[in-house]
């Protein structure tokens, strides 16, 4: 099997620097020089892999590039690690599908340090509905627990919510008893919010809008996928000793806040990344994801896609039209 041609979606740069996308036949000599070969069954499309493939910002740090931030599959050949033939593994972020080679491939080649094994309790395509963003996603509810907010402590506010960070994070927190609101521009995502667990639906043109330093406290916490003006209004709204998950930038990259909400409402503004997340962290994220999200959500939650529908589906999740996460078959 392993001998044979595979394909896989191959990133290559043009004469004028743009990026073209294609599905080429590759073997087995073509895959990068580590240690472990995985046969890729899924992968998923993030917002990040829809910036590499569409050829938006400067993700793909080195060319020719098979994108795919993650993938789920089973080693062929664990080389000198761990990993034995057989093994299930999950690997998402740390540099793969951008600087090292990713998920849209029917075989792969990684470090054994990149790699979790396939949560208990979780299969192998719901790994891949949950994928970076959903890790991320769990990464976030971590941080407002770090914080001290609980679901005693009031609601809990999520931006871009109909996206694939946004989608889980609101399951999550409604699983976990929170009073979820979820910010949105999609007016035919409310049903879908509501069914994740949503009790308060409010629009990114209002939410989005430039705040003044400090507004009405009505959060207890918030996880923003957006960033921009979005997020300088989730931290003058924050309750007094709330947190801020900050994991996006959907809308900006930039932040116009003031130091008012930090000095006078002891709001804690986190940081989350889950690309260079340390291992225990993120096989406590894994564990926790298993727990605490409901199956039937995650399984309402994901669109499965064939490989060669990759690059329509990477322009629509920059068009901001994909509803929650979009899974890569790769075996199809
Ligand atoms: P999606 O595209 O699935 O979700 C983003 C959502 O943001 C959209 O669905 C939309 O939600 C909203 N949105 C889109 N464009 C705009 C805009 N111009 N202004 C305001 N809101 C907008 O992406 P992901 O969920 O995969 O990723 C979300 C963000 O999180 C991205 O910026 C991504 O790079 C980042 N990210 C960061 C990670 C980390 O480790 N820090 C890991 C994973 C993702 P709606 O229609 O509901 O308004």
């Amino acid at each position: 099997m392993t001998e044979t041609a595979f394909k896989a979606l191959v990133l290559r740069q043009d004469d004028e620097g743009k990026t073209q996308a294609a599905i080429e036949q590759l073997g087995q000599q073509d895959l990068p020089d580590e240690p472990v070969l995985v046969k890729v069954d899924y992968s998923s499309l993030n917002y990040k892999d829809g910036m590499a493939v569409t050829g938006t910002g400067k993700i793909v740090l080195k060319w020719p590039m098979v994108p795919g931030i993650d993938l789920v599959g089973t080693v062929v050949d664990g080389g000198d690690s761990d990993y034995q033939a057989g093994d299930k593994v999950v690997l998402t972020g740390w540099s793969v599908g951008e600087k090292y080679w990713g998920g849209y491939a029917q075989y792969q080649r990684v470090r054994p340090e990149w790699l979790v094994p396939l949560p208990a309790g979780i299969t192998e395509l719901q790994s891949m509905a949950i994928g970076t963003a959903g890790l991320t996603a769990m990464l976030c509810v971590m941080a407002l627990e770090d914080g001290g907010v609980t679901p005693d402590s009031g609601t809990v506010v999520v931006s871009g919510a109909a996206g694939g960070v946004g989608s889980v994070a609101v399951a999550l927190l409604a699983k976990l008893g929170y009073k979820v609101a979820a910010i949105t521009g999609r007016e035919s995502t409310h049903d879908y919010l509501k069914s994740l667990g949503a009790s308060e639906l409010l629009s990114r043109e209002e939410m989005g809008a430039r705040s003044r330093p400090l507004e009405k406290s009505r959060w207890a916490g918030a996880i923003d996928t957006v960033g921009g003006d979005m997020l300088g209004r989730l931290l003058a709204e924050c309750d007094y000793s709330g947190t801020v998950a900050a994991c996006g930038l959907a809308g900006d990259f930039k932040l116009p806040t003031t130091v008012m909400p930090f000095i006078l409402r002891n709001v804690r503004l986190q940081g989350v990344d889950s690309v260079m997340c340390p291992a225990a962290r993120r096989v406590e994220a894994w564990k926790r994801l298993a727990e605490d999200l409901p199956q039937s959500l995650l399984d309402s939650i994901n669109q499965v896609v064939a490989l060669e529908q990759v690059p329509e589906q990477a322009a629509a999740i920059m068009a901001g039209q994909v509803q929650g996460r979009v899974v890569v078959d790769l075996q199809a």
